[in-house]
């Protein structure tokens, strides 16, 4: 198959999901005046931090929501974060709450989180809606955007997902470990691997679907991967490209050239998962409204 016919396109893809949010928010507006409001904590300057919370209220602010932005100063203390995050939490207007990460040392982020009620969480990083993720038959208010971005891209595929042997590759919070639970409720059989997993190749090997989300450039290479497999490449690596203007570029952790030829479908970095994220975000933010 050549790459033309197996890429999954995540650009297209979420600005398909984004336009039926925007939808959605016009009809929430004319039937019950509710306008659906985000706010984002920031705390520091770190630029990168910067640049993703300016994303995401512009993305917001697109589909016709609500973004309610504050910064606070790197010498905030908890308190202040805390005391902030609470007066959000109560909030009418505010729907869902987004702490940009990481925050400042001195500052727990467990403590911030645990400020954000499970039904304004549309990041899905308090512990209760993980850990709803995990229970069968429970259903997590909000899963965490980057894997539901994941599932989503497997689903509007076409992708069968149930019966189907699913091997995630890292087992962060934020990424490997929720799209593990997510496809386990959705009955694939799911094996996790780590930098402890020994035999690597032969356990990825046997994946119908390849979930990489470990922060190694192009770490999967051809003979890790079974022809046929559906392989979703989450990793955001920047390497050095002297032909590049920038001097970089960026790649996945799949060795994308390698992999595509004998992937059944792929995601290409940039241009795969990483829109998916936002417009996961969006549609979180929108359903936090929907239930009032
Ligand atoms: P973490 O560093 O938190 O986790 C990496 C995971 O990979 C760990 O579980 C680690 O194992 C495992 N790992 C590391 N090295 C190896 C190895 N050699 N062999 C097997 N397993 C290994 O990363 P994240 O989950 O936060 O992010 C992963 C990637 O996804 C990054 O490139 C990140 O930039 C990207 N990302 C993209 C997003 C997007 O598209 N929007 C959002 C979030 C992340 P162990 O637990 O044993 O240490």
């Amino acid at each position: 198959m050549t790459q033309k016919t197996n890429l999954i396109d995540g650009t297209a893809i979420a600005a398909a999901t984004r336009a039926e949010t925007a939808q959605r928010v016009a009809a929430l507006k004319a039937s019950k005046g509710i306008t659906p409001g985000l706010a984002t904590v920031l705390v520091g300057d770190d630029p990168a931090s910067a640049v993703y919370v300016g994303a995401k209220r512009k993305a917001c602010e697109e589909v016709g929501m609500n973004s309610i932005g504050y910064t606070l100063p790197a010498t905030a203390s908890e308190a202040e974060v805390v005391a902030l995050v609470r007066e959000l939490a109560g909030r009418k207007d505010v729907h869902g709450i987004l702490t940009q990460f990481p925050l400042p040392k001195h500052i727990r982020e467990d403590a911030v989180l645990a400020e954000i009620p499970i039904g304004k969480d549309v990041d899905g990083f308090n512990p209760i809606n993980m850990g709803l993720l995990g229970l069968k038959g429970k259903r997590a208010p909000f899963a965490p955007c980057t894997p539901q971005g994941c599932v989503e891209l497997l689903v509007r595929t076409g992708v069968q997902i149930a019966g189907k042997r699913a091997v995630v590759l890292g087992r962060s919070a934020i990424v490997g470990l929720p799209v593990g639970l997510m496809l386990l409720a959705r009955d694939a059989t799911v094996t996790y691997c780590h930098s402890k997993t020994p035999n690597l190749a032969a356990v990825t090997r046997e994946a119908d679907i390849l979930i990489a989300a470990i922060g190694k450039a192009r770490f999967v290479t051809a003979d890790m991967v079974k022809p046929g497999a559906v392989v979703i490449d989450v990793g955001i690596n920047r390497i050095s490209d002297p032909t590049r203007k920038s001097g970089s570029r960026l790649v996945g952790d799949v060795d994308f050239d390698a992999v595509a030829p004998l992937a059944s479908a792929i995601t290409p970095v940039p241009g795969g998962v990483g829109p998916m994220t936002i417009a996961m975000l969006l549609r979180n933010t929108l359903e936090a409204a929907e239930r009032l």
